[in-house]
């Protein structure tokens, strides 16, 4: 089957890789039939990611439909089409048992997917605790609609949460990229008074403003964070912050516009340290949560996306075969063309061909 595969810093390519297989009794094989590209996989390609492991395929935002499950699957069948969350987890350690499976034990567990085994920017892949990991797509929901569900979608409901908005809160997002926008759409959910979405990209704030995603929108670098934010909530700041943006000066954003005793919330992932000027920010009094992403919500997710109150799928802004997956990385790297997200198609299943499973 072809793959793409992380081959060490700075380099992947298209393979032809061996078909996956069951390993352990909680597996499950999915026909992947939809993937993306999401940003943590260039900071994989950039070598930014420690714990990724060369010769890994990458791919950890994506759909499909089950082939094949271990014994001990039950909740899972082969022809159910699911959406795949980004962690893999046991449900049994520690960390699992209190919500927190981004640090699951497990030697599989967290984000392992796409990373440090096989992801799912291939034609099949083995999905570790398939119970846990896999969500069914009800009839109605489209592909598109369920393919950030597990990741990026995941990432913005997980961050609102914890973000603990309240009613009439103003709420802060620094980056209208994907994941921004995910954070917007999900922070929604608990009825702010309103969402304020700042970015360098004038193309990006469009977006958020045209879906309904931010009600005021402010390019940083024109206009000052700060002053607005101070001048739109009595001197006194964002109640809530999300980080989103992982760039140079974007944390230091993020603290400033945070009013007293707010909470922000670092959902970024950076390439480089950063600094936390404890002197300047004494007396402010914030709460900081850090990523990464506990991905346990997809079914809540899916349940939203199932009734129409979370579509992410507006993201799509562009669509390839796996076998333009290459050039497709260029122009989402480089932020070509206005590009949000892509939906890369699989649409030849050699394996399947040769009816490996049937
Ligand atoms: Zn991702
Ligand atoms: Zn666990």
């Amino acid at each position: 089957m072809k793959a793409v595969v992380y081959e060490g810093k700075g380099k992947i390519s298209l393979q032809e890789r061996p078909m996956p297989r069951i390993l352990d009794e909680r597996d499950a094989i999915v026909k992947v039939t939809l993937t993306s590209i999401c940003s943590s996989d260039l900071h994989i390609k950039h070598g930014a990611v420690p714990r990724a492991v060369p010769g890994t395929i990458l791919g950890h935002e994506f759909v499909g439909e089950v082939v094949e499950v271990g014994n001990a699957v039950k909740k899972i069948k082969p022809k159910d089409r699911v959406s795949v969350n980004v962690e893999t987890f046991c449900g049994e350690c520690f960390f699992c048992k209190r919500g927190f499976v981004n640090n699951c034990t497990d030697a599989q567990g967290g984000w392992a997917l796409g990373c440090r085994i096989d992801g799912g920017q291939a034609e099949y892949v083995r999905i570790p605790f398939a119970d846990h990991g896999l969500t069914v797509i009800p009839e109605h929901v489209t592909e598109e609609q369920a393919l950030f569900n597990g990741d990026i979608l995941s990432t913005g409901y997980w961050a609102a949460k914890i973000g603990e908005i309240k009613p009439a809160d103003t709420v802060a997002v620094i980056g209208a990229g994907p994941t921004g926008l995910c954070t917007m759409l999900c922070a929604r959910l608990y009825t702010p008074a309103r969402i304020l979405a700042i970015d360098t990209d004038e193309s990006r704030l469009k977006a958020a403003a045209e879906h309904g995603l931010a009600d005021l929108v402010l390019q940083a670098g024109k206009e000052d964070a700060e002053t607005v934010i101070r001048d739109l909530t009595d001197g006194r700041g964002a109640d809530v912050v999300f980080e989103a943006a992982g760039g140079v000066d974007t944390f230091q954003t993020a603290w400033k516009i945070a009013r007293p005793n707010a909470i922000v919330v670092v959902v970024a992932m950076y390439e480089e340290p950063q600094i936390l000027p404890l002197p300047d920010m004494y007396g402010k009094n914030l709460v900081f949560k850090t990523g990464g992403v506990d991905g346990n919500y997809c079914q809540e997710i899916m349940d939203l996306v199932a009734c129409g109150k979370l579509d992410a799928s507006f993201l799509i802004t562009h669509r390839c075969q796996l076998e333009e997956i290459l050039e497709a990385y260029d122009l989402f790297e480089k932020k070509r063309d206005h590009v949000l997200k892509y939906a890369v198609k699989l649409l030849r299943h050699r394996a399947a061909d040769k009816k490996v499973y049937k």
